[in-house]
């Protein structure tokens, strides 16, 4: 039932509308109802979240439509669209041109006259998406397919799901009567898979006074379902920083019928070997304490013993290294890691290169710095042939968000509810997002990714067939609404 639309990112508006009515077909079909009359203004925008996620499913499906691999982006067609409804809802939307095509959205829902941005709450979301290897999915990864209850398609998990479910709520709030007690603030990014020159650092740095805000919810969380009960919610306060650098090895070239002790090829393989195996001392922090103390009540008897003796004198280091061992996200959250990822020396077969280099990927936890790393790096690899160089662009260490805050406490309370009283536990996630920029500026940032999925479909972002079922996207949408409209609204 894929729509094969063109791949080309640049389109007119009157091009989207098109497609925006060419889309609806093959929804129907799928009994989907195309953009179902909006819901008449209700006293709670709870009202009928139902009707709500309805709409937001045809909103998810179009901006799966609009092609915006990055690189090169072309964020601009998605943040036309979404211009194009929030003005049908009366919200009035401001593009802002970060690059040349690439633009991000913001509209604003104001509480009284004059905002006051330490109260104001911001909803984010990135339009870009990864690349997609077409020969390998069972649908078009532009398609917004939908089969067994599932929407496929590039950006159905990240970041689309959570830009259509933040536009529903923004939509939702302005439908009701509620009265606003903090101004609700909308932003549609670019650039975030590449973080590059049209990222939100650059948005920050040119438009900061259009989305200054207190409070943030944004993605990097989870909600993980397990035989269909949700096992726990996992909501990102803090992130890894990543860091890479290039392993040089140098040593003489020459005519590669005699080799020498000195070849760089084989000082830089054993460097790499040496990397490899290391491991970095564990560091905890709150976050990560709280995350294994509140994971183990969910978890099989063995593991829960050894989540809770990861931070005790007697039995702290064999706990974690079992912990370590039976999974290397729970790993990454208490170590440095190190990936080596690319490698390259030599231009031809018979000649001993000069010169041969490795990049690590290095992710840090937020109280390390890399300097004290490549120190303990240096000492392990021990050979004057080889050196390490940081490259620019390195992230930057942010303070992690309060455990404590009042937007943190609306969080928990209304997740554990949503979701049949499962543990809602702080989580430091391994991978960036656009938080950490937040967060520099003074933002309680949360990752709230309200979608429940299992380990399975969830292993599918950034890889093949990434799919999202409509149970999980409605069920998202409607608790995003609920703890907005709980934090948001005056009661
Ligand atoms: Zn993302």
């Amino acid at each position: 039932m894929a729509l094969v639309i063109s791949n080309s990112g640049t389109r007119t508006l009157l091009q989207s509308a098109i497609i925006f009515f060419a889309a609806v077909a093959p929804l129907a079909a799928q009994g989907i109802p195309p953009n179902p009359t909006p819901a008449q203004a209700n006293p709670s925008p709870l009202a009928d979240t139902e009707a709500l996620s309805r709409e937001a499913l045809v909103w998810l499906a179009q901006l799966i439509q609009i092609n915006t691999t990055n690189p090169p982006g072309n964020e601009q067609a998605a943040a036309k669209y979404i211009a194009g409804i929030l003005e049908r809802e009366g919200i009035t939307p401001e593009l802002l041109e970060v690059a040349p095509g690439r633009s991000a959205v913001v509209a604003r829902l104001r509480s009284s006259a004059i905002s006051d941005p330490s109260r104001a709450l911001l909803l984010v979301a990135h339009m870009d998406v990864v690349g997609a290897e077409r020969a390998r999915w069972t649908v078009d990864p532009f398609g917004a397919v939908m089969k067994d209850g599932y929407m496929y398609g590039r950006g159905a998990l990240d970041d689309k799901s959570m830009l259509a479910a933040n536009l529903a709520t923004i939509i939702a709030l302005k439908r009701s009567s509620g009265r606003l007690n903090r101004d609700v603030i909308f932003l549609a990014t670019d650039d975030e898979e590449a973080g590059g020159d049209a990222s939100i650092r650059t948005l920050i740095a040119k438009n900061w006074d259009k989305f200054a805000a207190g409070y943030a919810l944004n993605e990097g969380g989870e909600v993980i379902s397990k035989g269909g009960k949700v096992q726990y919610v996992a909501v990102q306060a803090s992130e890894k920083v990543s860091v890479n650098v290039a392993l040089i090895a140098k040593g003489p070239s020459g005519h590669a019928s005699i080799p020498t002790k000195n070849n760089a090829v084989v000082h830089l393989a054993a460097a790499v070997a040496k990397i490899g195996a290391y491991s970095a001392p564990v560091h905890f922090n709150t976050v990560v304490r709280r995350y294994f103390e509140g994971l183990a009540a969910v978890s099989d008897d063995e593991i829960a013993k050894w989540m809770r003796s990861l931070d005790t004198t007697d039995r702290g280091e064999h706990a974690q290294r079992f912990i370590s061992d039976a999974n290397p996200q729970w790993s990454s959250m208490m170590h440095d890691t190190i990936a080596p990822t690319m490698l390259s020396a030599g231009v031809r077969a018979n000649v001993i290169p000069g010169e041969a280099r490795a990049m690590l990927n290095i992710r840090l936890l937020p109280g390390d710095t890399i300097d004290v790393l490549l120190g303990a790096l240096s000492k392990l690899v021990n050979d004057p042939q080889v050196r390490f160089e940081v490259q620019p662009n390195a992230g930057l260490a942010a303070p992690t968000s309060s455990l404590e805050s009042d937007l943190y406490a609306v969080i928990s309370k209304v997740a554990s509810q949503e979701f049949g009283g499962a543990p809602v536990l702080p989580y430091q996630s391994p991978w960036a997002t656009d938080s950490s920029q937040l967060r520099l500026h003074n933002v309680q940032a949360y990752g709230l990714w309200p979608f429940p999925v299992t380990d399975e479909d969830l292993a599918r972002m950034h890889g093949d067939d990434e799919r999202l079922s409509v149970a999980s996207f409605n069920k998202g949408v409607a608790v995003l609404l609920h703890i907005v409209s709980d934090f948001a609204v005056t009661k």
